[in-house]
């Protein structure tokens, strides 16, 4: 295993968050491969909610060894089928899974593992998604990507859900399954959220 800067031999936790667009399985993509350019051991699991999601996610090295993504529904599910031997654990879409994967990859890193998760951080409402926050905080590294902003341009840092083509409803669910929505990344200036009084969601 690599070592970071004052882990000897101890593992850690990644996690690359960032709205939808923003690179985000490119950039586990690419530490994925890096892995096994440096010959490690390394699993990768994806969360995936329906058959949209169930397409098998490929990893390769420039050498032609490929890896494939185990589909998951839950943290459970990857304690079950979690190879012993791999060194790093990759997992992409983690904003989907339940709090259990918090203690998980906390315990995957107390026993020398590298974990590195990918997730979007916050859901159409512009709030924390699923256990993004507290991964966030357990992990020894954060790197927040963004997209550009579909409107303006300007970095994007919020999911816009669009229900046939207007904003979403502040009230409608967090993840819709197979729902007809639609999403594009945008700024904070120009993500808008529908409430009852029309008035954009804002805590203030
Ligand atoms: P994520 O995993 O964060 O959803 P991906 O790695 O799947 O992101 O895709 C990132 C790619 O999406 C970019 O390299 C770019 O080609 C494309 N893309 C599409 N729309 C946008 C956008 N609005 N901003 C930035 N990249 C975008
Ligand atoms: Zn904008």
């Amino acid at each position: 295993m690599s070592n970071a800067p004052g882990q000897p031999n101890g593992g850690w936790v990644e996690v690359i968050a960032g709205v939808m667009f923003s690179g985000k399985s490119e950039e586990l993509i690419r530490r994925v491969r890096r892995s096994l350019i440096a010959r490690k051991r390394v699993q990768v699991f994806k969360s995936h909610l329906d058959d949209r999601y169930a397409g098998v996610f490929m990893v390769g090295s420039h050498d032609g060894r490929t890896i494939e993504a185990v589909p998951v529904d839950s943290s459970a599910q990857i304690a079950l089928r979690l190879d012993p031997q791999a060194q790093v654990i990759a997992i992409d879409e983690v904003q989907f899974l339940d709090a259990g994967v918090v203690a998980l990859v906390n315990s995957l890193a107390d026993r020398g593992r590298r974990v590195i998760l990918a997730g979007t951080d916050t859901d159409f409402r512009g709030e924390p998604f699923g256990p993004m926050a507290p991964l966030m905080c357990v992990a020894e590294y954060v790197d927040k990507l963004h997209a550009i902003c579909v409107c303006c341009g300007a970095p994007a840092t919020r999911n816009q859900r669009l229900i046939d083509g207007k904003p979403a409803h502040y009230d409608s669910p967090q993840v819709m399954v197979g729902g007809a929505d639609s999403y594009e990344a945008r700024c904070r200036s120009c993500h808008v959220v529908a409430r009852d009084d029309g008035a954009q969601a804002r805590l203030f």
